[in-house]
């Protein structure tokens, strides 16, 4: 070694040495420097300035304002950027691996490459398909792009249920079969909705989803079901469909959602759509319509026309949408335990772009951005602390390195969430170039046939 550089490395070890935080080198394969980290305390957002997040084999190492890294690790200039933790969409949708009806062989990667291109970097699959626990194993391995999905098996609903003994039996080859929970549509009646919670509670695995309209929240609520999605059967179990709820109705539901500790999937702007409620001109005009192949569009470019589903109340459908948008301001009000998800793809809900729209919907129900961002990220990391094991939803060590990079704080206005710099998806760097070049092939590969 030269004098020169003897006198260098003397020198590095005085200058580390005397910063109080930087006394050993992190080992590290990736490192984002330059940034102002959003972290949780209980419920508050804190904005850490000039951090710096260490990362190693997909996880976060370090997060830091002195960090002295491994030489060898990539370095990200952060920009002086906000970061934030990854959203959990905990009400998706995951097409099955190798074919789905007449979609394009690559039509589940892009959507898979839709959610993390917005940051989504977790996915609930509610609804299993042959080959998706492929799809997640593949993700997992690093061999596929894509959130990491935690998935509901095929649904347990009338059609696929025959009898209480039967449904058990399905709880068992679902948890053979290694799906992460259980998914619960209508249609089963309430005996045979009582032998899947009890199954499911002596199998150790989750069932969520709807309430079947022969079971009501209440049972629901006392069975230990995990998740209530679209605040399904809140409406009806105070038959408040067709007519404003009263305060003394929502007072009560929103008790017995706090007592029971349920936590709900609201889907607001979903449920809109889906109920006859949306702005038809405007959902035809979402840009993000382009990312999904033609029979997908037109399918829902022709809902409205059509009213297309026996969700679709013509009579009654703004009273009930107010009713929805007021339940969830109580359930938030009264503490309730909510969730982040908006059902895509589905019903012009595209992958990740969709969480735009739901932000506005609970924006509009009177959410602050603060509240909004913790149902997506920390309430979605205590969702899994109990239920997977998965360590998601903050920008700390020990969880998965999944974030966010975007130019403009995030809490000051939620147009900071579009287009970000760039994603961190289990420690893989996606810029905004690699992202914008990703969504024009998706886009070319949609584009329409005849026009
Ligand atoms: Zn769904």
């Amino acid at each position: 070694m030269s004098s020169l550089r003897r006198f260098a490395a003397g020198f590095v070890l005085l200058f580390t040495s005397a910063c109080a935080h930087s006394l050993s080198t992190v080992n590290a394969d990736t490192v984002v420097r330059n940034v102002n980290v959003i972290v949780w305390k209980d419920q508050q957002a804190q904005i850490i300035p000039q951090q710096s997040i260490a990362i190693r084999d997909g996880n976060i190492v370090a997060v830091d304002a002195d960090l002295a890294v491994s030489e060898t690790a990539k370095v990200i200039d952060g920009n002086n950027g906000y970061v934030i933790a990854g959203f959990t969409e905990m009400h998706g949708h995951v097409p099955a691996a190798v074919s789905f009806g007449d979609m394009p062989a690559r039509y589940a990667n892009d959507m898979l490459y839709l959610y993390i291109a917005n940051g989504v970097t977790t996915v609930r699959g509610m609804l299993g398909y042959t080959n998706q626990l492929q799809l997640k194993e593949d993700i997992a391995l690093g061999q596929r792009m894509g959130p990491t999905l935690v998935l509901a098996g095929p649904s347990f609903n009338g059609n696929t249920v025959e009898s209480p003994e039967q449904a058990a039996q399905r709880v068992q080859e679902h948890v053979a079969e290694g799906w992460d929970l259980l998914k619960i549509h209508p249609g089963l009646e309430l005996e045979e909705y009582r032998a899947v919670a009890a199954a499911a509670r002596e199998a150790g695995i989750d069932f969520a989803g709807h309430v079947p309209a022969e079971v009501g929240v209440n049972v629901a609520m006392a069975e230990g079901q995990r998740t209530i999605d679209h605040l399904d059967g809140y409406l009806r179990f105070v038959d408040a469909i067709d007519r404003p709820v009263t305060e003394k109705e929502l007072s009560q539901l929103v008790d017995m959602t706090v007592t029971s500790g349920m936590t709900v999937v609201p889907t607001q702007a979903l449920w809109a759509t889906l109920i006859g409620a949306g702005d038809a001109d405007a959902l035809a005009t979402y840009p993000e319509l382009d990312l999904v192949p033609e029979p997908v569009r037109e399918g829902w470019l022709s809902y409205y026309p059509n009213q297309a589903s026996s969700y679709f109340n013509t009579e009654h459908a703004t009273v009930q949408q107010e009713n929805r948008q007021r339940l969830l301001r109580a359930l938030y009000d009264g503490g309730a335990s909510i969730v982040f998800g908006t059902d895509a793809p589905q019903l012009f809900s595209v992958p990740g772009f969709s969480i735009h729209h739901e932000i506005r919907y609970m924006q509009d129900a009177g959410m602050s951005l603060e509240a909004i961002y913790y149902t997506a990220t920390a309430a979605a990391a205590e969702y899994f602390d109990n239920s997977h094991d998965l360590k998601v939803g903050h920008v700390a060590p020990g969880y998965q390195a999944d974030f966010m990079l975007l130019r403009d704080n995030p809490l000051a206005s939620a147009k900071a969430l579009r287009e970000p710099t760039g994603v961190m998806v289990r420690g893989q760097w996606l810029d905004r170039a690699s992202i914008d070049a990703k969504l024009n092939e998706i886009r070319a590969a949609y584009a329409a046939t005849n026009d």
